[in-house]
């Protein structure tokens, strides 16, 4: 590997004592290579929603894999599986499927040009759409034209989405948005109503296609698409990491409005007809739809958060916590009130010490196998660590 590990789990962009190699998971644990326990509240970057090998889900997909994964042709079970997602997400009514966050935004960008043949489309600057060409924050190896029609705006400003969709013009082809603000080392901003709602708006008014990137959120906020309880539903959404607990498989879904044009581009890849990560699939969406796996992972949250604040507070450190609760971004604070990343770093180490994964810049995750227990647990080595950062 040319440079070690690499993207968002490289060396370099994790803080000393974070384990490279993962041997083992359970419910809501790792086990690293040298044999180290973590609760693990990154949960595979969002992967994993429901707890590592959660039993019917793994039944179903090794039961698939019994009899069939990548074929000469697709597995009903795609079928199955779009019909249960049209059923489940109010906006859907059509689904295909593909295996990665970025397949999944590269299919929603293609359609959304495909959609009224047009270019421009509007993304909020510092937002993460995936590593495509496109996409990747890294411009090393792409081209300016890549991004050359990709006009920014400021998540929940209204006014920056107006001027940047006059400056698009007859040329808009889409908004891009993700449903709240979870850029990398800024406190995270929850979706302003107005802002949502001129995003739906714009794309009326232009006859352009908005596009929700639910990837990291999807099914982790709510058991809609994750603007739903706005009243705000996309043309397009982008799904990926917990659709089947785990198991690779993302998805693009959207309205009748935007069929003609996903029926237009050509899209595929070798394996997104595998069928076990469907079963897979499948089986996390039961699991969705009859547990209160929404409500449990809120409440860790809220026991997270209190417990979290209240031990700072003891020793006197300043605290951000942002975002949903159940996907929050913890950062210490300096003397201006800003995100003070090296001691952030210094504190997220000291949890990696005590058995507790954190990540000091990126929104967590919280999954519905951990237990209050487990969050106590987490709290109480937090409050170890922010007594040695307080110590200096
Ligand atoms: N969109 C968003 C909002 C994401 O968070 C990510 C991944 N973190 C992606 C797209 C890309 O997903 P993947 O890494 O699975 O390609």
């Amino acid at each position: 590997m040319p440079a070690g590990v690499y993207g968002h789990l490289s060396t370099a962009r994790s803080p000393e004592g974070t384990p490279q190699f993962i041997v083992e998971a359970d419910g809501a644990h790792i086990v690293d290579v040298d044999g180290n326990r973590y609760l693990d509240v990154m949960c595979g970057f969002g992967t994993n929603l429901l707890g590592y090998r959660h039993p019917d889900i793994d039944r179903a997909f090794t039961t698939q894999l019994g009899a069939a994964d990548a074929m000469t042709g697709a597995s009903p079970l795609s079928v199955e599986l779009a019909e249960g997602y049209c059923t489940q997400v109010a906006h859907a009514d059509w689904a295909l499927f593909c295996k990665n966050g970025g397949d999944a935004t590269s299919i929603a960008l293609l359609t959304a040009r495909a959609h009224r043949n047009r270019t421009k489309v509007l993304v909020a600057a510092g937002s993460y759409h995936g590593a495509s060409t496109w996409s990747t924050p890294v411009p090393a190896g792409t081209l300016p034209v890549e991004r050359g029609h990709f006009l920014p705006f400021a998540y929940n400003d209204p006014d920056s989405l107006r001027a940047a969709a006059a400056e698009a013009g007859d040329e808009l082809a889409g908004i891009f948005v993700t449903p709240f603000r979870h850029d990398l080392g800024v406190p995270q901003e929850l979706p302003d109503p107005d802002f949502a709602r001129t995003a739906r708006e714009l794309c009326d008014e232009h006859d352009a296609l908005l596009v929700l990137d639910d990837v990291r959120a999807g099914f982790r906020l709510a058991r809609e698409s994750s603007w739903h309880h706005l009243g705000v539903e996309p043309d397009v959404s982008c799904w990926g990491k917990s659709l089947a607990n785990g198991h690779g498989l993302s998805a693009v879904m959207g309205n009748d409005r935007a069929r003609a044009a996903a029926a237009s581009i050509f899209v595929t890849g070798s394996f997104w007809h595998a069928a076990a990560p469907m079963a897979a699939a499948l089986a996390t969406l039961e699991v969705l739809r009859t547990t209160d796996y929404l409500e449990h992972l809120e409440r860790l949250g809220d026991r997270l958060r209190t417990g979290l604040a209240a031990a700072a507070g003891r020793h006197g450190l300043a605290l951000s916590q942002t975002g949903p609760v159940q996907m929050p971004l913890v950062m210490l604070l300096g003397d201006d009130g800003a995100p003070d990343q090296p001691r952030t770093r210094r504190f997220v180490s000291a949890l990696m010490d005590r058995g507790v994964y954190f990540h000091p810049s990126h929104n967590m995750f919280l999954n519905a196998a951990m237990t209050e227990a487990d969050i106590d647990g987490a709290v109480t080595a937090a409050d170890e660590a922010f007594a040695l950062v307080a110590a200096g």
